[in-house]
This record gives structure tokens, sequence and C-alpha cells, in this order.
């Protein structure tokens, strides 16, 4: 008797979808590109769990192409005010304008066109293609780059060029001839949820019998784990002028940290005493970016009259907190706004 073929990876993560894939977030059973898009976008770096209240409160206000490129961009910080990473809204919206300008507000079609587009690299363009236009593309995102070099047993340091071009390869020699959205789809459950970076779920896998990792038991040493650059660290000073109902604030330049995003002044604006009705010092906060440690000393000067003052702009509380903040000026105006409360009693 001829022994049984060996399923292929395709044959096994496609029924592995089927059968036990997730089937119901928002953002699948559409084809619609600028949906998928939204959501590929918002995916980068941050869980499912995290992105669809954002997804469903982005889409409520922008349903279409055409109006996000419409939008104002403090408008779309605001609704990415949380999820972090900014540049994805910058470059989310500056991709609806040309889409808009260039295309006639028609989502290109053609991969390579998909791939001009701001903020859209190889994976994601691959993503859209297939979800969205039924194409053939292989993708490569983190979690997936994770599962095929435990699957193949790749003990190197995925961040080089030499074993990222290897991991296209094996993408594209993988990629099955049909059924490839399920197929990306099934790469990118798997990844999430079953071969997670810690704590895989092997036993539940429906790739165990073939994973290289798991017959080397490396399981736990794959992917290579690099020596990490220490984060640095960083010390802003945070001043929250304010007067009666209003707080003064400052846009972040287009890049850097915050890029775009209103906060507070980080200097001493050297206001006259007699402007001056009380000054605290708060304490300290801690707050981590990916590559940088932060610690943010905030005063908190309550002024006698909301007075003009270059490069900045008095708002109403509640017009603040509707702008695209970062995280923690965001709770320090919701402090505030306790303390105005007080004095409003
Ligand atoms: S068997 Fe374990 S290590 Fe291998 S692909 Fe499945 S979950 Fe990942």
């Amino acid at each position: 008797m001829r022994p049984a073929k060996q399923r292929t990876l395709a044959e096994l993560v496609i029924a592995y979808q089927k059968r036990s894939g997730r089937q119901d977030l928002p953002w699948q059973k559409t084809t619609d590109p600028y949906l998928i898009w939204l959501s590929e976008i918002m995916l980068q770096q941050t869980q499912v769990s995290t992105v669809i209240p954002y997804y469903q409160r982005f889409l409520s206000q922008f349903p279409t192409m055409q109006t996000l490129a419409n939008a104002r961009r403090d408008d779309v910080l605001s609704l990415w005010s949380g999820l972090g990473y900014y540049h994805r809204a910058h470059h989310l919206h500056e991709a609806a304008q040309i889409i808009r300008d260039q295309y006639h507000g028609q989502f290109p079609c053609n991969f390579n066109d998909l791939l001009q587009l701001p903020g859209i690299g190889r994976s994601t363009a691959g993503a859209i293609a297939d979800f969205a236009f039924g194409a053939n593309y292989p993708i490569l995102d983190g979690n997936v780059k994770r599962l095929f070099a435990r699957y193949f047993g790749i003990q190197a340091d995925l961040s080089t060029s030499e074993v990222s071009k290897e991991l296209w390869e094996i993408a594209s020699k993988e990629m099955p001839a049909e059924q490839s959205g399920i197929y990306i789809q099934g790469l990118m459950d798997l990844g999430a949820t079953v071969c997670r970076r810690s704590q895989p779920d092997c036993q539940n896998c429906p790739l165990q019998h073939h994973c290289r990792a798991r017959k080397l038991d490396k399981v736990n040493q794959i992917p290579y784990k690099a020596t990490r650059k220490a984060k640095g660290s960083q010390s802003i000073r945070f001043f929250i002028y304010w007067h009666a109902n209003q707080v003064l604030l400052k846009q972040k330049p287009n890049k850097g940290i915050w890029a775009g995003l209103w906060s507070l002044p980080e200097k001493d604006l050297q206001i006259s005493a007699t402007l001056i009705q009380t000054k605290e010092s708060l304490p300290a906060i801690h707050h981590t970016l990916t590559h940088l440690h932060l610690t943010l000393q905030p005063t908190r000067v309550q002024l006698t009259k909301a007075s003009p003052i270059k490069e900045t702009t008095w708002f109403g509380l509640k017009a603040a907190l509707a702008l695209g903040l970062p995280k923690p000026v965001r709770d320090l105006m919701l402090e505030l706004q306790k303390v105005m409360q007080t004095q409003c009693r």
C-alpha cells in the first residue's frame, strides 16, 4: 500500500481556517478594499480585541474613502487617539487623499499601485490584494514570520535581511493556487491565537506533526531572540495652563513622538506672576513607548485669564478632549476636569 501523501502547509492551514478560524471579525465577509485596508493598518502591531472598538468608531465617522479623504487631519488623529503608532493615521489620511485625487476615488486594485501608497508595505499590499481583489500574493506579518520560523525550524535572527529574504521565499513558495484569502487569514489566525509568541498551543495546532521546532524541541528558542538594544529614557516637563474651563495646548510637529497630536507646552512660558493664581507640581507619570521610557513631570498652573500665547491655542476642555491627544495628556485633562468641577461647586 502506498503511504498517504503528506498534506501541504496550505492544505493544513485552509482546513484549519474553515474548521476553527475566526469568521466573524467586523472586517471579514467583505471585499470592500477600504474596509480591509483600514483593518490591516489598525492591526499592524495591535491586537484584534484592541482594534475592534477603534475600527467601529472610525467607520461610523468615516464610512467611505471619500469621507476620510475630506476629513481634517485633527479629526482623524482624534479617532486614533490611544491606538498608538500615530504615523499609521497620518499615512491613512494621506493615502485616502491620493486615492481621491489620483485614482478618482477608486481604490487601486493593482499590487504595485497599492505598494506606492503611504503606509502600505509588501505584506499589507498582499493582504488587500488577496482579500479585496481575489489575487494571490503572499503575506508576512510579525505573527506569520514567527509561525514560519518555527514550522521550518529557522534558528536565526528574523530581523536580518538574509532571513527576511528567506522567509519571503517560503511565503511565496507555500502560496496555494486557490483559496488564497482563506489561507492567509488562516496564517494570521494561527500566528495570533495558536503559535503565539509565548506559550504556543502546540497540542491544538494543526501543523504540529510537521513542525520542525516541535520536532527539535526548540519551540521556545524560536524565533531566535537577538539581544535587544535597551530602551532609551527621556524626561519631559508638561505645563497645564488653565483658566475657567479652558486649557492651553500646542500641536506637536508632524515628525517625532506623538506626531501631529495636540499636547501640553513642554516649557515654562514665563507668564507674568500677576496672572498666576495657583501653581502646583503634580506627581511624575511614567509612560513607555516602543523605544523609550518617558518620565513626565506635570505642573498645573491656574491663570487669572486666558491670554493668547504664541504657537499655542486655548481650548474649552470638552473640545480639547475631542482632539487627538497622547494618552498621558488625555489622562491629565481628565484629572483637570475633576479639578474644574470641584471649583464650580
Ligand atoms: S506546533 Fe507549535 S510551534 Fe509548531 S507551528 Fe504549531 S503552535 Fe507553532
